[in-house]
């Protein structure tokens, strides 16, 4: 499959090309060429498929030919190797669990399929890529743990310095190798703007080879589309009207549900659930595309200002206004609302959610309000664990952690405090 840059200037080029690069040359986000929709007898025997061939199946046309499909598939075999289930709250909301992965982010998935993409398209070349990612929480832990140890890879992660939580830190800071953390003093907008900079800086990149694990870079964001057909094919004999509500602060979670929509998929309508970041809740509501600096919420992987998927959305939907309002309702949250939801939650479900999952829950209740007749599925993107100060502090009850948690917090956090680009820049250059 070839990919084109939706700034529409650079030349296409291979999904190899796409995935090393991260960004195009004219700092455009890569878009496949086609989408052919898979065939209605696929989605009518879906019972009958697992997991890892539906997954096969759905993002082979975006991958082929230049990973063969034999190493495609145990690509896929090694990236799904635990559950995504679906917990039925009620006739009309359910949540599909995205955080039984090794960090109990649903980036998890993601960052498994880029990290052995980019090690097969890596095995014969001695030249080394240097993954450059910056994480506002779970990114981050994901991206450490889906490259930690592969060959030719260093992985640079920038968090901003007490913004994310202190499990976070530690999956993000402790596990040394091929990864290297640094904690910038600033805020994910001052981090995101630093790796961009990077990217778009000829010097650098003439003495090293640059990528992005962020949801830009193609192979993080399109393994994301698998979970939306696996909720469907636990739903659909159950409920029709399927919904899906879908945290949002990038943006490319929802992005890779409208992909499997394109695929054929039968949703209708897409809810993004938002926090006070909410620049695509007033867009939809005044037709204005305003960016602004993030504010720090609760859910701070949603703490996002300018997100950078949303040009794809707006692909998808051919830039039309009117098609998007149709496939898409959108509502933001404040942490006083996300607290309320995650009690709510836990005393009428005896379910305990994560902020994140709250923000979603209470995107399903906005939307259940206008067709009451909806089955609303909320995405729980992280495990309540994750977020353990917040959830405890409102549900008033002490949780056990996991054992993927566990094993990190006796860990010891290595970081290199960094203020500037020009830090970021000299420690690139030394690690080179
Ligand atoms: C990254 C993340 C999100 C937001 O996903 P996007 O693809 O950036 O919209 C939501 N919840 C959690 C827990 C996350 O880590």
């Amino acid at each position: 499959m070839n990919y084109y840059s939706l700034n529409k200037i650079a030349p296409k080029t291979t999904f190899k090309d796409a995935v090393i690069r991260g960004l195009a040359p004219d700092k455009g986000l890569y878009f496949p060429e086609s989408i052919t929709p898979l065939p209605k007898k696929f989605w009518d025997a879906i019972d009958s498929f697992s997991y890892t061939e539906i997954a096969f199946e759905a993002i082979k046309q975006f991958i082929a030919p230049e990973i063969p499909e034999h190493i495609l598939k145990t690509i896929i075999e090694e990236t799904l190797s635990f559950d995504f289930p679906v917990v039925e709250l009620n006739n009309n909301i359910s949540t599909l669990e995205l955080f039984h992965g090794p960090t109990m982010a649903f980036k998890d998935v993601g960052a498994r399929f880029m990290a052995r993409c980019l090690g097969y398209f890596n095995k014969n070349n001695t030249n080394e890529v240097t993954v450059l990612v910056a994480t506002s929480g779970d990114t981050g832990g994901a991206v450490a743990n889906g490259f930690l140890g592969v060959k030719g890879v260093n992985v640079v992660i920038l968090y901003p310095s007490g913004k994310v939580s202190n499990i976070q830190e530690m999956q993000l800071t402790t596990l040394g190798q091929n990864i290297k953390a640094l904690e910038v003093h600033g805020t994910f907008d001052d981090c995101q703007a630093m790796v961009k900079t990077a990217f778009l800086d000829d010097e650098l990149t003439s003495k090293m080879q640059l990528t992005s694990a962020n949801s830009i870079n193609v192979a993080r964001w399109l393994p994301q589309l698998f979970y939306f057909i696996f909720a469907y094919k636990q739903l659909h004999n159950k409920h029709e009207n399927i919904v899906f509500s879908i945290p949002s602060g990038n943006f490319g979670n929802i992005c890779a549900g409208m992909m499997a929509q394109q695929l054929g998929l039968p949703i209708k309508h897409f809810v993004a659930s938002n926090n006070a970041n909410n620049v695509v809740t007033r867009y939809l509501a005044s037709n204005q595309y305003e960016p602004k600096p993030s504010i720090q919420t609760i859910s701070n992987a949603m703490d996002v200002g300018a997100p950078s998927n949303f040009i794809r959305i707006q692909e998808i939907y051919k830039n039309k206004f009117s098609n998007l309002k149709e496939n898409i309702s959108s509502y933001s949250f404040s942490d006083d609302e996300t607290r309320e939801a995650l009690l709510e939650i836990y005393k009428t479900f005896n379910y305990v959610a994560d902020p994140h999952g709250a923000v979603g829950y209470l995107g399903c209740k906005s939307y259940l309000k206008k067709q009451p007749t909806a089955h609303c599925v909320f995405l729980e993107t992280a495990h309540p664990t994750k977020f353990l100060d917040v959830v405890e502090d409102v549900i008033k009850e002490k949780q056990t952690l996991p054992k993927q948690i566990q094993k990190v917090m006796g860990g010891k956090k290595e970081a290199t405090l960094i203020s500037t680009y020009t830090d970021l820049k000299s420690f690139l250059l030394t690690i080179k």
